[in-house]
């Protein structure tokens, strides 16, 4: 089986991914630039979307241009962190609607234990992407990849900021079909379940809640 793993190497994400990872960086810049690489990421997260040529006017011809094939794309979010990826997404994806899965984490077990899902109707005729900064024990992107299978969307992408080994292990034990669109593969994970040398709690980082 494949296990696609894209890690986009673009100095402009990996400039501000640097900036992300530094423990001075406040809030208020932190949420700017996890939208900024995010709306990098949707763009190499998007790069196989199909088009059709359709006819235009520009002020000096007729021409065939291509468009994207419709509204297809449909944006998973696992909250809390997902919503720091999202909102670069949607600046890219205006027309994508947009789920909802609520995991966390259990720290004693770091399981990840559901409490919300909500996605839009028709997902047999969407492609999914499905959103969370950290990619670390894997648990919560399994279990969120699992539950959304359940709607049989016609495609699944997984897109994070940071991923680690371990990480990539477990979810690809579990979803080997399922590309990863990252901006790092780190070293490891420590004894409780954060990436080293990582940028620490993405969701805390974002919401200056610590
Ligand atoms: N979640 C985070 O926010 N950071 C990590 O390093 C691991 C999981």
């Amino acid at each position: 089986m494949l296990h696609p793993v894209h890690v986009i190497d673009h100095p402009l994400v990996q400039h501000k991914l640097s900036l992300m990872r530094m423990k001075s960086t406040g809030t208020s810049a932190f949420r700017s630039l996890l939208a900024e690489i995010s709306g990098l990421l949707a763009y190499e997260a998007t790069r196989d979307m199909p088009t059709h040529q359709v006819t235009i006017d520009t002020p000096l011809a007729r021409t065939a241009a291509p468009m994207l094939d419709g509204k297809k794309i449909v944006l998973i979010s696992i909250l809390r962190a997902g919503t720091g990826i999202l909102d670069g997404f949607l600046r890219l994806l205006p027309s994508a609607r947009v789920g909802h899965v609520g995991l966390y984490r259990d720290p004693k077990t770091l399981t990840a234990v559901e409490y919300y899902f909500k996605v839009p109707r028709e997902m047999g005729d969407r492609d999914a992407i499905v959103v969370d900064p950290m990619l670390a024990t894997g648990n919560s992107a399994v279990a969120a990849v699992e539950r959304l299978k359940e709607t049989r969307p016609r495609s699944i992408k997984f897109v994070c900021l940071l991923t680690c080994p371990e990480g990539l292990e477990n979810f690809h034990a579990h979803h080997p079909e399922v590309p990863v669109y990252t901006a790092a593969i780190d070293s490891r994970l420590d004894e409780h379940g954060y990436i080293v040398p990582g940028l620490g709690d993405a969701g805390d980082r974002l919401f200056g809640t610590k």
